[in-house]
């Protein structure tokens, strides 16, 4: 069994080297997908693929990030960063799914003190539409004026419902840049915690995640339509290979290395989190 290298350190330039990974989300309930926002696509017409439901990216790392950022939290790690404009731009969190100054405004006034200037944090972890397995014969959706439940009124914004039946699957690709071990600890471990998708409970609903495999390279090989066509040959399902910390350890030392890349930077004051 040969093992496979990841580096060792977080660097913060880019070393063009990419850890995709291949999952599948299957729906446990009948599901509906809420839109509000009319541009958001919830089913797609591929031209080999013919009708699919599709889950967005944004969705999927949303929910993502609350995991980690939940088990982080539990760990006593940066504990007061926080999604709503609150980010502390300097956590492992912030490192892998990115950050900005400007979702920094109502961060914890430690952390934001620690900033010595300005900086973004581009994000390590990219996505793609999850597209379902099978096609949709039919597809149930309605655009309807959202009523408002005290005034029985329609004056809100239009919403998209579709219906997704319990056991469809979809199958998408996420791709880490430049992951360390500990990294990808992490986001094995919180994909296959994620019990449910969607930011608010009324969107989507209980849903099981299963890794199907990964490629280490140097380039990115495959997308979500290679695992709908035929699986890929090269996918890896032995996660071994990868020798991962336990996940406890991992966002500690990740949270180390972090703080100590952004002070040897010049980017923070000092370093809030040490071993
Ligand atoms: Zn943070």
């Amino acid at each position: 069994m040969s093992e496979i290298k990841l580096e060792e350190n977080i660097d913060i330039l880019p070393r063009g080297k990419y850890l995709q990974i291949a999952v599948e989300i299957e729906a446990l309930d009948n599901l509906i997908i809420r839109s509000t926002s009319s541009e958001e696509v919830l089913t797609f017409h591929y031209e080999k693929l013919g009708n699919r439901f599709i889950i967005p990216w944004r969705k999927i790392k949303g929910r993502l990030r609350r995991y980690v950022m939940e088990k982080q939290r539990s760990l006593g790690i940066f504990e007061e960063c926080h999604l709503k404009d609150g980010l502390c731009l300097q956590c492992p969190s912030c490192f892998m799914f990115g950050a900005t100054g400007e979702t920094n405004k109502n961060a914890d006034p430690e952390y934001k003190s620690n900033v010595n200037n300005s900086y973004n944090l581009a994000s390590r972890i990219l996505g793609e539409t999850f597209i379902s397995v099978r096609t949709v014969k039919e597809i149930l959706d309605y655009t309807a004026n959202a009523v408002d439940e005290k005034t029985f009124t329609t004056g809100q914004a239009l919403m998209t419902k579709i219906f997704v039946p319990a056991g469809e699957k979809f199958r998408g690709v996420i791709t880490l840049r430049d992951p360390t071990p500990e990294i990808v600890s992490i986001i094995i471990d919180n994909l296959q915690r994620m019990a449910r998708l969607g930011a608010e409970t009324r969107d989507w609903g209980k849903v099981k995640t299963t890794i199907l495999g990964f490629i280490y390279s140097d380039r990115e090989e495959i997308s979500s339509m290679d695992l709908l066509e035929s699986m890929p040959k090269r996918l890896e399902s032995d996660v071994s290979k990868l020798k991962l910390p336990p996940v406890d350890k991992a966002y500690k030392k990740l949270a180390v290395s972090v703080q100590k890349m952004l002070k040897d930077e010049g980017l923070i004051k000092k370093q809030l989190y040490s071993e």
